[in-house]
């Protein structure tokens, strides 16, 4: 696909769009079917020799699909996007393409929890062995890359500590040793960040996040080049992990959107992140936005926003955490991020409930964390409920 070079709120309203769609309509319809009928053998054996091109069967693409990959690819500035039914999807199917027995990979080790079970309790089974790295430990990534490594995968910033890496250096590290790089980039939005601009190999996102943006859909995408996405569009074809025709119009529809909510996100999360750090009941604010972070250098350099999740920590326990949390007016209590209705948590009763408190401090995840997702609310009105909130404390 031709780079679309338009500005990304631009990219987001019409990148990836036919001018004329059908019934002269504005918006992308919804093609609600699950096969595609041939008008006659002719057109079959056509399709089928590769003299036209059109769908044929729902596992295998659909036309409102086709058109929400278009304009991901667009704002990721990749060849080509890929669809599936959530975030994991994408991200299993990709390893599961792109890693073969007796191949092994490398992960940072705040990864998404469950990327990381996906490794451990899944492609072991499969003789995948992987390695975990601390990601600020550049030597014993460098060190953990055996001659079977195929994939090094990372997230910048991660869930739930913001941490990021640097990925011009991760590149440049990977390619001295002609491994293949994977960036989850959920947290980040094609807006804040791309990384396919600093020659990482593949992008994943949860588009239930940001994405989509309303917190009513499920998806997940991969953008990358052309060769590495119809690797991962075959097996997927096997493996079946599509979405619904109706969630991509949800998602075309929220993402028409995502440059607007992603910058008003960014500015209330800074404002927020900025109220806390200076609140004597917060002990410390997880934030790539401010100064005090320890990549905030390399988050200013790569980055053109620092998101819109604040993690923070209270000076109090676990059941002080909760007091807190059950203070607040306006966010609901609930796992995931992204959307225009604030969320908030605490990591350790949620993602993390049924591990011991040491098993937790093993994996760094503190009592006293919160994660708060910062939606298209009022700034104004989330710090004064913070601010309330903190005070039930004393
Ligand atoms: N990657 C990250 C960073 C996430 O936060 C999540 C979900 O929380 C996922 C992947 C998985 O996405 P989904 O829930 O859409 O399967």
């Amino acid at each position: 696909m031709e780079s679309d070079r338009r500005g990304v709120g631009t990219r987001a309203v019409h990148g990836g769009e036919e001018r004329v769609k059908a019934g002269h309509g504005v918006t992308v319809p919804i093609v609600q079917t699950a096969t595609y009928a041939f008008r006659d053998t002719g057109e079959l054996c056509d399709y089928m020799e590769g003299r036209i091109e059109r769908p044929e069967y729902g596992r295998y693409g659909n036309p409102t699909q086709a058109a929400a990959e278009r304009k991901l690819a667009a704002l990721d500035g990749g060849e080509s996007a890929l669809l599936f039914s959530s975030g994991m999807a994408a991200v299993t199917t990709a390893m599961l393409a792109l890693l073969s027995q007796g191949q092994h990979v490398v992960l940072t080790s705040d990864c998404y929890r469950r990327t990381r079970q996906f490794c451990r309790a899944v492609l072991s089974r499969f003789g995948v062995e992987f390695t975990l790295v601390e990601p600020d430990d550049w030597d014993a990534l460098e060190g953990a890359i055996r001659p079977t490594t195929r994939l090094i995968v990372s997230e910048s910033p991660t869930n739930p500590y913001l941490h990021v890496i640097d990925l011009e250096r991760l590149v440049t590290l990977a390619r001295k040793h002609k491994v293949k790089t994977l960036i989850d980039s959920t947290f980040a939005t094609p807006v804040n960040q791309r990384p396919l601009e600093f020659g990482v190999d593949l992008v994943v996102h949860s588009a239930t996040k940001y994405l989509g943006g309303h917190n009513d859909l499920l998806a997940g995408a991969i953008v990358g080049g052309d060769g590495l996405v119809s690797v991962v569009r075959e097996l997927q074809a096997i493996l079946g992990a599509v979405p619904d025709p109706h969630a991509c119009y949800l998602l075309i529809r929220g993402l028409k959107t995502l440059a607007i909510r992603v910058e008003r996100q960014n500015a209330s999360a800074l404002a927020v992140a900025r109220f806390l750090a200076a609140h004597p009941r917060v002990t410390r604010v997880h934030y790539p936005g401010l100064e005090t972070h320890p990549q905030h250098a390399i988050a200013a350099a790569q980055m053109t926003g620092f998101g819109g999740v604040v993690a923070f920590e209270i000076d109090g326990t676990l059941d002080d955490g909760s007091r807190f949390i059950d203070a607040m007016r306006i966010p609901y209590i609930a796992p995931s991020l992204g959307g225009v209705e604030s969320l908030i948590e605490q990591p350790a009763l949620m993602s993390y409930y049924e591990l011991a408190p040491e098993e937790r401090a093993a994996v760094g995840i503190r009592e006293n964390l919160i994660r708060f997702s910062i939606g298209i609310e009022d700034a104004a009105d989330l710090i004064a409920d913070l601010d309330q909130a903190l005070a039930i404390l004393g």
